[in-house]
């Protein structure tokens, strides 16, 4: 058996189409689909190809692609990847994993228990996309990708952003942050990463240090030049993740930023989806 640890990807509100965290997933039919909001991380024994150390590592989210074949090892060839970053404890590479006979055995009977009961499948069946069409195995290469790609572009704030999703879905979550606060140093009111910083903070007990953050990507909406479905998309989130730390602190947080034109409700325990629609309008306005 293959041992099982929790993890959460991408968040567990609804992002915008806009906004879920790449690398995105692509179903069989190359439809770009959101990953889960939680799917159970996997380990496994993995060999580096770089310098061919064995180790068991956690691996996120297993993908496998439609030529995949568990005839064997090497029937299964470059057909199966995954979304965690992880890198080897030896040399430090990240991009040259092989499967070992106890993984590839672990990797055949996820592959069964995915057929017999699709919705509690371990393993995604799909490739890993990054946002301009680049196709990566391993979480280590879609970090690699998107830093080539600031290196030579190191004053884009979208590609900062990109980093820090690669690095949430890659299991890295304190190097998301510094990714996102990056793209934020570069650009004050960019929402998706204000959004992501403060909905990974809250989401992990930190509300002190994530609702700054959640309350100016409500206050950035009014300016930001993104289409207006995704600011919606993204003061919804904000929203949602404000009212998750105002339950979860016993109603002692703001569930909006001091400088909003837009009155505090009364009770925001009681909120519903409606009120919401209503707030975030407002914040639009
Ligand atoms: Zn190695």
């Amino acid at each position: 058996m293959v041992k099982k640890i929790k993890r959460r990807v991408g968040g567990g509100r609804p992002a915008a189409g806009e906004q879920a965290p790449p690398p995105r997933f692509h179903g069989l039919s190359g439809q770009a689909v959101p990953p889960p909001a939680d799917v159970e991380g996997a380990r496994l024994e993995l060999t580096c190809g770089a310098c061919g150390d064995v180790g068991e590592y956690a691996v996120g989210t297993l993908m496998l692609t439609r030529e995949a074949s568990f005839r064997s090892i090497r029937h299964l060839g470059d057909h199966w990847g995954f979304t965690g970053d992880a890198r080897c404890r030896k040399c430090g590479a990240g991009d040259a994993w092989r499967l070992t006979d106890r993984s590839f055995a672990d990797l055949v009977e996820l592959a069964l228990q995915a057929t017999l009961a699709p919705s509690r499948a371990r393993v995604k069946y799909g490739e890993m996309r990054l946002f301009d069409g680049t196709v990566t195995r391993f979480g280590a290469q879609a970090v690699a990708h998107l830093e080539a790609l600031i290196a030579a572009k190191p004053d884009d704030p979208f590609l900062r952003d990109r980093l820090g999703n690669a690095y949430r879905v890659g299991g890295r979550p304190e190097l998301a942050i510094a990714a996102w606060k990056a793209a934020i140093a570069l650009d004050p009111g960019h929402m998706p990463s204000l959004y992501s910083v403060g909905d990974l903070l809250v989401d992990a007990g930190r509300p002190d240090e994530g609702l700054p953050y959640l309350h100016r990507c409500m206050l950035a909406a009014r300016t930001s030049p993104l289409p207006h479905g995704t600011k919606r998309e993204l003061v919804l989130g904000a929203l949602d993740a404000s009212m998750a730390a105002f339950r979860k602190s016993g109603g002692r947080t703001r569930l909006l930023p001091a400088g909003a034109a837009v009155p505090e409700p009364l009770d925001v325990a009681s909120l519903g989806l409606r009120d919401r629609d209503r707030l975030a309008d407002l914040l639009l306005k």
